[in-house]
This record gives C-alpha cells, structure tokens and sequence, in this order.
C-alpha cells in the first residue's frame, strides 16, 4: 500500500553516499528525490579507491559493478620501506584472489571510475549542481526540513539525508558540540603514468605498503590489465605539525619539495620513483577526524550517510562501501515503513538500529589499535617491532579478522534485520 503523498527527499552531496542513496530511493515509486551538489559538475578528487568484497557486494545491489574497472590487487604487500624487504611474506592478503571470482576481486580503480559509474545510475533530473547547503532548518512536526543554499535558493523536503561528508554541514548543524580535529597524519598523493617508472631497476610494481618510522610509502596500479595506464603513489605522514596556517588542507596543490622531505629515510627506489613526479602534480589531504556519534539521525527527519555520519579519517580504507552501504539500508528502512503513520520516524529508528552499532564496533576496534601501537613504541622499541605492530594493526596478520568489514554483504545484513524483527515478533 502506498502513502497518499510522495516523501520528498533531499540529499546533500554527490558522493558515494549520496549516488547511492539517490540511486536507492530512486527505485520507490512513492519517493521523490532531489540530490544537490556543491561543486559546479560532477567532479572527485584524490586519486585511488580500493573495491573490496564488501563494495562489490553494494556495487551489484545498486546494479554499479559492471561499471568500475581497475587493477587487481592480488597479494597486498607490506614492506620494511627502509630496505623493501617483505614484512608478510607468510600471509594472505585480504583479496579474495580466486578465479571463480576473478572479475570481483579487490581492486584499485581510480576514484572517478566509481564516481562515473555510480553517476550513470542516477536517473535523469535527480542531481543538481552548484548547490551549496548553507543553513538546515527544522520546521515544525509535520512541515519537514528547510534548506537554504548558498545562490540564495531554498526549498523544503520531508526527509533531509546528510551525505556531505567529513566535513558535514549537516552534522554540525544537527550536531553542534561534535568536533573534528586534525589528526596530523597528512596524505600527499598522486596519479602518474605507469610509463614514466619503467626505468627505476627492481622496483615491484604491485599494490603495497612501505612503512618508515613516521609514515608509509603506497603505491598501486589504477587501471585494469588492457589498459595500465596510470598507477598511484601516496605518501603518508604520521606527525604532520598541526600549524594555524596548515590545519585541514583536502586535495591542494603541494610542492615536490615538501613532500620529498618526508621520504628522506625510505629505499632508494623509491626516492628514484618519487623523482618522476612532475611539479605541480601532488595534492595534500591532512586528516581529520572525530568522535563516534551516538545517533546517526536527528529530529525524526534527517539521516547522516557516509563520512558525515562517521569521521573516520580514511580508516579502514573502505568508506566508499560504508557510505553506499548506508544509503541502501536507508532505503530499504523507508521501504520496510511504508505502512507506517510515523514512516520517516520509524525508518530512522531502524537506519540507526543496523548501522549505528556497526560504526561503532570500528571506532573500538581503532580505540585497541591505536593503543598497541602506542605501546609497540614505548620501552625504546626498534623499528622492526614498531613496523611489525603497524602492520598487526592493519588487521591482516589475523587472517580474517577483519571480515566483518572487508566481506561485509549488506543484502544479508538486511535480510538478518528482518528476520530478528519477526522472530521478537513472535
Ligand atoms: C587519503 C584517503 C584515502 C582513502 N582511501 C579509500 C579507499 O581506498 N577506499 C574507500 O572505500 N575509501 C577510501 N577513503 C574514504 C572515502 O574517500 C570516503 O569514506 C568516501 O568518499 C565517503 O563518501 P561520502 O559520500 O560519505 O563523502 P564524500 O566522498 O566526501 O562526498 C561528499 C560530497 O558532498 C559534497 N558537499 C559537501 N558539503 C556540501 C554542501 N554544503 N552542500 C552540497 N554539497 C556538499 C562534496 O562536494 C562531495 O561531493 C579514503 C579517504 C582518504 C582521506
């Protein structure tokens, strides 16, 4: 049975998050979407994404996979990155790797592949650029969210979705005494082509980690076999000094100096490798991140998806999945409610029951993380052991400990939640 009015929905920001929410609600025939996005056209910045099993598995609920396309990462090496040695030489990668799954293995793609292939499966008239969220109102019960934008336009929806990332209006709005701080730890990174390396002797060429005292060295391939055109370097700085001038930088242009400075201790290659990139080239990205939020939902008519509703600074290397995974629970919630007086409520209630506990199982298991590895460096620990403890913390050498993310398979999850609600029906 279908309510008597259509729901008007208003997603802010055109990322994962918000594609895959526009792409979800899109699909019920008594929601009416509208998606506004700040930047002036489609646009996405940062280089490399990784596809796991738990995008791929959202990726094909939303009908996206056949669209994303990138290098397999088969064995994801972790690396002393003073000498190159191999640090786990004796372990699986995450990756399922098996041929039986080959087209859906782990991948890295370029950032835009995902975004485009998301973006095709938006229907026509959703989206609207160069809108920029400004103010977010709640009217009173029955009259929905306002929305001000900053061209001077307004409009109101039932239900607002906060999809506007790390640094959500959205959230701080709903959110006031939530604070991200910048973390220190700073990203410089770059595409190059795969051709401009060819002459650096010996180095290994696949996806891998090469981890110094104060950061890490990536590097991986972005394009699929018949195409290998670019390939992806990230440098990571752990103690990046937090100056005034310098506090959240996200993809600006940084000079090569700079980041040459923070690679001074690594192998040799790969100082020869960084040589290539052309000024101009590295863009900088200093982390921030905050608290777990209790609600991902406020005033029984906004939800939080993606990086707004968790800022987790990148950790776990899977947001992308996370934010999508979140728009189709949403969606699947509203679905579920539909013969409810109290929809937008009760489809709230559940978002936050299913994906509330998920995040924050994550921030536990960084809280853990994070104080191994503080204690890896107390007690004039040396660099083995310091790099040994930051690999553990990847949560690789478990093997599969951290399936409950990487494997996740969301349309399970779904269908867990129904079936536990019938059966305390029972
Ligand atoms: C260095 C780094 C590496 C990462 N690597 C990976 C990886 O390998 N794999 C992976 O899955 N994830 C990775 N992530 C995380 C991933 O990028 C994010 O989790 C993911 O992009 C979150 O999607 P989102 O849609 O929530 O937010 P975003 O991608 O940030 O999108 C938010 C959108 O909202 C728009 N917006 C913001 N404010 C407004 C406003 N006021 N009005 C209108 N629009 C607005 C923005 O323009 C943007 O388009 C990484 C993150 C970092 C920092």
């Amino acid at each position: 049975m279908a309510p008597r009015e259509q729901l008007s929905v208003a997603i802010i920001g055109g990322g994962p998050g918000g594609l895959a929410t526009a792409i979800a609600l899109s699909e019920l025939p008594y929601v009416s979407v509208k998606l506004y996005e700040q930047a002036p056209e489609p646009r996405e910045v940062g280089a490399g994404i990784s596809i796991g099993r738990n995008a791929w598995n959202i990726l094909h609920v939303l009908g996206a996979a056949d669209g994303v396309k990138g290098a397999k990462k088969g064995h994801s090496w972790q690396r002393n990155g003073r000498t190159g040695e191999p640090a786990n030489l004796d372990t699986a990668s995450s990756s399922p790797g098996d041929s039986e799954e080959d087209r859906y293995a782990d991948i890295r793609a370029r950032r835009t592949r995902l975004q485009a292939a998301l973006l095709e499966k938006v229907p026509p008239g959703i989206i609207q650029f160069s809108k920029k969220l400004v103010s977010i109102q709640d009217l009173s019960e029955n009259k929905g969210v306002h929305l001000v934008f900053k061209d001077g336009t307004e409009t109101t929806a039932d239900l607002v979705v906060g999809a506007d990332g790390i640094r959500s209006i959205v959230r701080r709005t709903l959110f006031p005494d939530h604070h991200l701080h910048v973390t220190g730890n700073t990203a410089f990174r770059v595409l190059i082509p795969v051709s401009s390396i060819s002459h650096v002797k010996d180095f290994p060429a696949t996806t891998g980690w090469w981890h110094g005292l104060n950061g890490h060295f990536y590097f991986s391939q972005v394009d699929d076999e018949a195409e290998r055109e670019l390939c992806e370097i990230t440098v990571r700085s752990y103690n990046e000094p937090v100056t005034a001038d310098r506090t959240a930088t996200w993809a600006i242009p940084i000079t090569n100096e700079h980041v040459l400075a923070r690679t001074e201790e690594y192998d040799p290659r790969i100082k020869e490798l960084l040589a290539v990139v052309p000024e101009g080239a590295w863009r900088e990205f200093a982390m921030v991140a905050g608290p777990c939020l209790k609600d991902i939902n406020a005033w029984d008519k906004v939800a939080l998806v993606g990086d707004a509703s968790h800022p987790l600074s990148g950790a776990f290397g899977s947001g992308a999945a996370f934010a999508m995974e979140d728009g189709w629970i949403l969606a699947r919630a509203i679905e579920h409610s539909i013969n409810s007086n109290t929809i937008i409520k009760d489809a709230l209630e559940i978002f936050q029951r299913i994906r509330g506990p998920y995040y924050e199982r994550m921030y536990a298991f960084l809280d853990e993380r994070g104080k191994a590895l503080q204690r890896s460096r107390e007690g004039n620990a040396d660099f083995d052991s310091i790099i040994k403890a930051r690999i553990a913390g990847f949560g690789i050498l478990e093997g599969g400990a951290l399936d409950w993310i990487y494997k996740n398979d969301i349309k399970q999850v779904w269908k867990e939640y129904v079936a536990s609600e019938q059966a305390a029906r029972l």
